[in-house]
């Protein structure tokens, strides 16, 4: 989480390749995200200043995997949203998520950019099914697998008492959206950490091998 003349940037990126490289290409592409919203020029709209910096994190990283021959093939998922006054913005590329929450409803905002998610638009597995295929963990894009990516973005107003939730699929994978939502019901959303650290507890006990990433925010004023 990081503020710029843009408003506040959350970012969260689910690294693959490697042990290090996973961990080198999630990093990577925050610093660039950041780097890139920091600098992007005053009036311009939030969707095409993510777009943008996630674009540049594509470049960032397959340049450093070009100089260094061990992180070659690593990549990253990123999902990131700027909050700005009364309205956030969000772009994504691959599986991690931006969902919505408000008391007694959760809402998922981006579409998974995976193989499954391509089964369920196509009428040929269930959003249940999803969640336990063996083919679960293929994403059709990551950020520096290849020369271009195509984010996906959007923006929605700010609600009273709505609560951004940010992960990886090492929590969504593991814990259904109904849990899920049920723990963001009984969290208190002017504290938002032991609510982050119970959504990670569950994925742990739901037994996750994954890395499990949460980021909460509250936006509304
Ligand atoms: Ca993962």
């Amino acid at each position: 989480m990081a503020d710029s003349p843009h408003g506040t940037l959350l970012v969260v990126a689910d690294g693959m390749g490697g042990h290090a490289g996973g961990e080198v290409a999630s990093q990577t592409a925050t610093e660039a995200i950041l780097g890139c919203v920091q600098q992007a020029e005053p009036g311009r709209g939030g969707e095409a200043i993510l777009a943008e910096a996630l674009q540049r994190a594509n470049q960032s990283i397959r340049a450093r995997a070009e100089q260094e021959p061990t992180l070659r093939g690593m990549g990253t998922t990123a999902v990131c949203v700027l909050v700005h006054a009364d309205e956030i913005a969000w772009a994504h590329v691959g599986d991690s998520r931006l969902y919505v929450h408000r008391p007694g409803e959760l809402r998922q905002v981006t579409r998974d950019q995976s193989r499954v998610q391509a089964m369920v638009d196509a009428g040929q597995i269930t959003a249940d099914e999803a969640r336990v295929h063996p083919m679960r963990n293929v994403i059709s894009q990551a950020l520096g697998s290849r020369a271009d990516v195509t984010p996906e973005m959007g923006s929605h107003p700010v609600q009273p008492g709505m609560v951004l939730l940010l992960c990886t699929d090492g929590l969504n994978g593991m814990v259904e959206d109904r849990r899920i939502g049920e723990i963001l019901d009984q969290g208190n959303a002017d504290a938002l950490d032991p609510t982050a650290q119970a959504l990670v507890d569950a994925a742990l006990e739901a037994g996750g091998e994954d890395n499990v990433t949460v980021v909460l925010a509250n936006p509304a004023p």
